[in-house]
């Protein structure tokens, strides 16, 4: 096992058929700055040259080196984005780094928009505000997170006999779907799926294998990257048909055919029998809750107060490790850095080991940042609970106050309310700031994707309405109000 000291961490991942046999492999090998490995295994059964590895940002740095080397392809993205090839260069690759806000949504559609006029990079930042759409949804419906942490309790307890086996045959690769299969070593070994290759497995596990779909959900959120509370969530209920009445996502044969690179489906065709469009059927699934939307109370946290105190602290946390790019906290001086992963979340149960290796980099690199850019010494703390270390070193410090980017809904917004009581006991106050601009798109998901898109999208471009169209460059047909579908394909 090698642990991530550089600041890329690539994985050429592929499944080769040889005598009939269809069996993992996966190369390594070390280029400046850049490392190889495979997590599952200490050395390869046999090394065979892949042409394209999947690469991931652990830095700041990096992320925007990735972003330069992507954004030229922004502008055929709409077309290629689909198609599911080993190196998946067609997309970004970047949700590992954008969920952690190491580069955040807003500067990439903003850097996009420098280079190309918006009709032809529509699709790409529409995809992008996806991304925001969920987050907002889920910051109006907070219980549908903490249901789903009860479903998953319960359900792992429940389940017996032939669904359990299953659920463990499935996560380990041994389905008998073979492109099923290589999608779960794909995702066990790289942290990292294509969003066809999400939909699929997620159609299958809930409407063809009728698994519950929070087990799958759990099965992506130990193993992803870029695992995230709001999109990994939405997007399982959104396939099970929870998100959108009437509109289940259901995996087909056909679609398969279409969209993965031929030699990839070929040397995995066994079993593809049971994807026949003819089978495709949608299973009903049960609600776990009734869900109001409520703007939260605090949205309106989107500037430090005025007096504070003078002994004031930042807490640098991994739902945002971008926080000197944040305008409330931009300008302002602390005391004292804080950089902390809690231990209970790192070594939850399950979690991959690299999705705790590209926590701990981004960490570290977050830390390096805020501190130059702060003027403050810089505290870390990932062995402990996060309220006792952060508690200890606010005393050690002698603050009156902590700052925090707010965390979104998940398990270390939970935190917040044992952190702040606990703060509190000793006299030091928390506050958690939001971004402007994320709570701004917060009114506009109250219903569907289409709505949040039309105010998200003014907002975003500072338009009052729809831009004019460019009567010289514009294909007929496409860009001004045009109007998007609730999908993801
Ligand atoms: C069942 C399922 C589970 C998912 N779980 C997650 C998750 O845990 N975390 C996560 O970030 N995304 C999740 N997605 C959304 C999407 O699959 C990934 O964001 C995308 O595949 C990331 O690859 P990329 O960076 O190359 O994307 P690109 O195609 O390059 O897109 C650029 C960025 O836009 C955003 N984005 C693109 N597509 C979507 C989408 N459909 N929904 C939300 N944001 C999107 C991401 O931030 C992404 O990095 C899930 C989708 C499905 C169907």
């Amino acid at each position: 096992m090698t642990s991530v000291s550089e600041e890329v961490v690539c994985y050429w991942f592929f499944k080769a058929t040889i005598s009939g046999l269809a069996r993992v492999e996966a190369s390594f090998g070390t280029v400046p700055g850049v490392s190889f490995f495979h997590p599952d295994m200490s050395t390869a059964e046999e090394i065979v040259t892949a042409d394209q590895p999947t690469c991931f940002p652990h830095t700041r740095a990096e992320a925007l080196r990735a972003w330069e080397e992507f954004r030229p392809r922004v502008a055929a993205y709409a077309d290629a984005r689909n198609g599911v090839r080993p190196g998946h260069q067609a997309v970004s690759r970047l949700s590992p780094a954008i969920r952690r806000r190491l580069v955040t949504e807003y500067e990439l559609i903003a850097s996009t928009l420098e280079k190309q006029p918006f009709w032809r990079v529509e699709k790409f930042v529409q995809e992008m505000m996806w991304r925001r759409y969920w987050k907002s949804w889920l910051e109006l419906r907070p219980a549908v997170w903490s249901d789903y942490l009860t479903d998953v309790t319960r359900l792992r307890g429940e389940l017996r006999g032939y669904q359990a086996k299953r659920v463990k045959e499935i996560e380990a690769g041994h389905s008998g779907v073979e492109i099923m299969d290589y999608f779960a070593d794909e995702l066990r070994t790289t942290g990292y799926l294509h969003n066809h290759a999400r939909m699929w497995f997620a159609g299958w596990w809930i409407h063809t294998e009728k698994l519950p779909w929070q087990l799958g959900a759990d099965f992506f959120y130990r193993h992803l990257l870029d695992a995230d509370p709001a999109a990994n969530t939405l997007s399982w209920r959104w396939v099970a048909g929870l998100q959108t009445q009437g509109k289940t996502y259901l995996t087909r044969r056909s679609n398969l055919e279409k969209y993965v690179e031929p030699a990839l489906l070929a040397a995995h065709a066994g079993g593809l029998d049971q994807l026949e469009d003819k089978l495709a059927h949608a299973v009903r699934v049960q609600e776990s809750g009734i869900y109001r939307a409520e703007v939260p109370a605090d949205a309106s946290d989107t500037a430090l107060p005025d007096d504070l105190p003078a002994r004031t602290g930042l807490w640098v946390h991994a739902d945002d490790l971008n926080p000197e790019s944040a305008v409330p906290l931009a300008g302002q001086s602390f005391q004292s850095v804080f950089a902390g992963l809690d231990a209970n979340i790192l070594q939850a149960e399950g979690l991959s080991l690299q999705r705790q290796e590209h926590l701990r980099a981004g960490l570290a690199d977050a830390a390096t940042r805020a501190g130059e850019h702060f003027q403050a010494p810089v505290q870390r703390g990932e062995d402990a609970p996060l309220p006792e270390a952060l508690i200890a070193w606010a005393k050690a410090r002698d603050l009156q106050a902590v700052i925090a980017l707010r965390p979104a809904v998940g398990p270390l917004h939970t935190l917040t309310t044992v952190v702040r009581e606990r703060l509190a006991k000793a006299n030091i106050a928390l506050h958690l700031v939001w971004r402007p601009e994320d709570a701004e798109t917060l009114p506009f998901a109250q219903a569907g994707y289409f709505a949040f898109w039309q105010g998200a999208r003014a907002q975003l471009l500072g338009w009052e309405s729809e831009p004019a169209a460019d009567p010289t460059e514009k294909p007929q047909g496409k860009g001004k109000g045009k109007r998007r579908g609730n999908r993801h394909e």
